[in-house]
C-alpha cells in the first residue's frame, strides 16, 4: 500500500508551517472572516488557516508557488466552490485579475519571512482594491512597521508603509508554533490602507526617493544626507530643522521635504 504523501518543508519557499491549533484560532478571530467577503491567502501551505477561513463562509482566492503543494490543496479543498487555487509567484501575481470591488479585498497570510518586504510593496501598488492586511511576519519586521519616529526601529520601512496604512501590531508568537521552528520570534500585523492618505506627497516616488537617501546614512544629518537632492534653504523651506538625523523627523515632515524637491528643476543632463 502506498504511503500518504507528506510534504518535506523547503527553506528556499520560506516554509514554516503553523501547527499550534491555539495560535491559529487567534489569527483567525483577529481576522475574522465573514460570509460574503472576498479573501486573499498567500502562501497557504498545506492549508493550516485555509480551512478556517473557508469555513467563515467567505470567496477565498489563494496563491502558492510550490507546485507539490498543489495536489494537497486541491484534495483538500477544490471540492469547495467558493475556493480557487491560483499556483504562482504572488511577488509577479496581477491582483487585477482576482476582480475585487474596490476596497474589498481582505489579504491573509504567514509569510515566507525573505519576500515579505517587496511582497508588501507589491500589494501596497493595488491599495484600492485592499479592505485590510493580516500577516504573520518576523517580529523585528513588524516592530519596525509599527514604530513611530524617535527610535532606531523608525525607517523606510515605517515611514513608506505608515504613508498608505494604519498599522497595528496584534501579538507575538513563538518559533513552536511551526512546523520546522523558525530561529526568529514572529508577530502578527494588520495593516489597514487609508481611505483618504492622512500626509499626501505630491509625487510618493519622491518621497520614497528623500526617505531612501536620508536613511542611508541615519547617523549624520540631515543636511548632509540630503545635499545632493535639497540645498539647506529648501530643508528650512519645508519647515524641517537640518541639524537633525532622519530618525527624528515624523511623516509629515518628510511629506514637506518630499514638496520641496517636486518644486526643483529637473537637473540638465550634459
Ligand atoms: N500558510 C501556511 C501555514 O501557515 O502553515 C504556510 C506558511 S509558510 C511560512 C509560507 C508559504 O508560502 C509556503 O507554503 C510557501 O511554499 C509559500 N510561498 C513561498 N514563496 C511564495 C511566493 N513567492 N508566492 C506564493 N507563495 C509562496
Amino acid at each position: 500500500m502506498s504511503e500518504p504523501y507528506q510534504h518535506r518543508a523547503r527553506k528556499r519557499f520560506g516554509q514554516n508551517f503553523l501547527h499550534d491549533a491555539g495560535v491559529i484560532h487567534r489569527i483567525l478571530r483577529a481576522i475574522h472572516a465573514r460570509e460574503g467577503e472576498h479573501l486573499l491567502e498567500i502562501g497557504p501551505g498545506q492549508g493550516a488557516l485555509t480551512e478556517g477561513l473557508l469555513n467563515s463562509g467567505a470567496q477565498l482566492d489563494v496563491i502558492e508557488l510550490d507546485l507539490d503543494l498543489i495536489p494537497i490543496l486541491q484534495a483538500k479543498f477544490a471540492g469547495e466552490p467558493r475556493f480557487r487555487l491560483n499556483q504562482g509567484d504572488a511577488l509577479k501575481f496581477d491582483f487585477n485579475s482576482l476582480q475585487a470591488a474596490p476596497n474589498s479585498l481582505r489579504v491573509v497570510g504567514n509569510l515566507p519571512y525573505n519576500i515579505s518586504t517587496p511582497l508588501i510593496f507589491h500589494l501596497l501598488n493595488n491599495a484600492q482594491l485592499i479592505r485590510d492586511m493580516h500577516f504573520m511576519l518576523q517580529k523585528e519586521v513588524v516592530e519596525r512597521l509599527a514604530a513611530g519616529p524617535g527610535g532606531g526601529d523608525w525607517g523606510r520601512l515605517s515611514i513608506m508603509v505608515q504613508y498608505h496604512c494604519q498599522v497595528e501590531h496584534l501579538f507575538n508568537v513563538g518559533p513552536g508554533a511551526f512546523n520546522p521552528p523558525p530561529k526568529v520570534d514572529s508577530a502578527i500585523v494588520r495593516l489597514v490602507p487609508h481611505q483618504v492618505l492622512p500626509h499626501p506627497a505630491k509625487d510618493h516616488r519622491l518621497l520614497e526617493r528623500v526617505v531612501r537617501e536620508a536613511f542611508n546614512q541615519r547617523r549624520k544629518t540631515l543636511r548632509n544626507t540630503l545635499k545632493a537632492l535639497l540645498p539647506a534653504s529648501e530643508i528650512e523651506a519645508a519647515d524641517v530643522d537640518g541639524s537633525l538625523r532622519p530618525e527624528q523627523l515624523d511623516l509629515a515632515a518628510f511629506v514637506r521635504l518630499a514638496d520641496r524637491l517636486a518644486l526643483q528643476p529637473e537637473p540638465t543632463s550634459p
